[in-house]
């Protein structure tokens, strides 16, 4: 007799690992399907960490949602007896009128959250690792920190797992057809059927979801690893978390020294080059490399001294560079989810219950209009 899931899972990153164990936690006969393995380092989700902050300065509105996605966050760690998320503090630097500065402090005026602002004097006191130009201002989130990707995505596999939830891994979806009463799913394995589908397949969501080709872009990321020349400059006590705004130049992250792994450091969207994401990622090259020396010898002279390491990543860019999750129009079965612009990763433990949520019951009480199906299209 064939097996009819109450829903199916496409794709088992961030947001699909999340989804699934959301769905098995709440009782539903789920399957999810992979093309590659668990945690892997070919989509977008590794590198050992990823930003969280609460002052969010690309708009107010994510705020209530990060709130949740804290609470949630805890509660995995809770379940899981495992540490996932670490609170360092995040620096936003700029000048105060800068897209990140005037937006953090935007946001944490309007939902009331702790932060601090710092001159260059008091930040070169307290933050001695980052040179500051005259009239740049650091904000200090001390709610901000990072979430470890892969254990994250682990974590919510097992809770799956023990929760009733198949899995397929190694398998492609290579085709689904939604009907009136459920989804067939065909991938190069074989054929399931479920009622209801998530989508969330990352850098490669337009190939199973024609109405994203053409907005749904992904694009190549370049992140490298630095030794501080001052050894304890680049510890978490004295350098936490940081986005910096270099206006024309764009903005760029970084982490603090993280276990014995220097001083992580990447550019915002880097260079926007477009890749397929059925090829490889083209290697790190001098290009890349240039970019990230610069900016850590001009910013992080002592903290980012010798590189030691670097890699590549992908993003997949809305051109709102907000996330779309939602059902298709017309297609009620099919809930896709492009959670990236490069910065979905904190949201992950929030997307996972919103997808759940969608799928069981067709809508949530989260606050999720701006990632609305309509509000990409025109
Ligand atoms: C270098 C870098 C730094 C970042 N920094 C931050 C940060 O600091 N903070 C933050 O919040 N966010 C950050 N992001 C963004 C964040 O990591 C992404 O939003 C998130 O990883 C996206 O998860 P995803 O589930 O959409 O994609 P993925 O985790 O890539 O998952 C998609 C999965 O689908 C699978 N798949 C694809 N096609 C198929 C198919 N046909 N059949 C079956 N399976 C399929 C893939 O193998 C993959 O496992 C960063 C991203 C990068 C690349």
């Amino acid at each position: 007799m064939t097996t009819i899931y109450d829903v199916a899972v496409i794709g088992l990153g961030a947001m699909g690992s999340a989804a699934l164990a959301y769905l098995a936690g709440r009782g539903a006969k789920v399957i999810g399907i992979e093309a590659k393995y668990p945690a892997h380092a070919l989509g977008s989700s590794h590198g050992d960490s990823r930003l969280i902050r609460l002052g969010y300065f690309e708009d107010p509105s994510y705020v209530p949602l990060l709130q949740r996605a804290y609470e949630n966050w805890r509660s995995l760690e809770t379940r899981l007896g495992a540490d996932i998320l670490t609170v360092t503090g995040v620096l936003q630097i700029g000048m105060p009128d800068s897209k990140i500065v005037s937006g953090t402090l935007k946001s944490s005026a309007l939902h009331g959250l702790p932060h601090l602002v710092l001159d260059q004097k008091s930040m070169a006191e307290r933050f001695p690792a980052f040179r500051l130009d005259e009239g740049e201002i650091g904000v200090f989130d001390p709610q901000g920190g990072y979430i470890r990707p892969e254990a994250a995505i682990m974590g919510y596999l097992k809770l799956a797992a023990a929760d009733g939830a198949v899995m397929h891994f190694g398998e492609r979806v290579t085709a689904v057809e939604p009907s009136d009463d459920g989804v067939t799913i065909l991938s190069n394995e074989g054929r399931y059927h479920a009622r209801k589908i998530v989508v969330a397949t990352g850098a490669w969501i337009a190939e199973l979801v024609p109405e994203l080709r053409g907005m749904a872009n992904p694009i190549r990321q370049v992140v490298a690893w630095y030794q501080p020349s001052d050894g304890f400059v680049a510890q978490p006590e004295r350098m936490p978390c940081f986005l910096r705004d270099e206006g024309a130049e764009g903005s760029y992250f970084g982490f603090p020294v993280i276990g014995t792994d220097g001083v992580k450091i990447g550019r915002h969207a880097h260079f926007r080059e477009a890749i397929d994401p059925d090829l490889e990622n083209p290697p790190v090259n001098d290009a890349d490399r240039a970019l990230l020396d610069g900016f850590a010898r001009k910013r992080l002279p002592s903290a980012a001294s010798v590189r030691m390491k670097s890699t590549t990543c992908r993003y997949t860019m809305l051109p709102s560079e907000d996330f779309l999750i939602d059902a298709i129009p017309h297609q009620k079965n099919v809930v896709i989810c492009s959670a990236c612009s490069g910065h979905g990763f904190k949201f992950t433990s929030v997307v996972g219950e919103i997808l759940a949520d969608l799928a069981l019951d067709g809508g949530t009480s989260l606050p999720v209009d701006v990632f609305k199906f309509e509000r990409h299209v025109s």
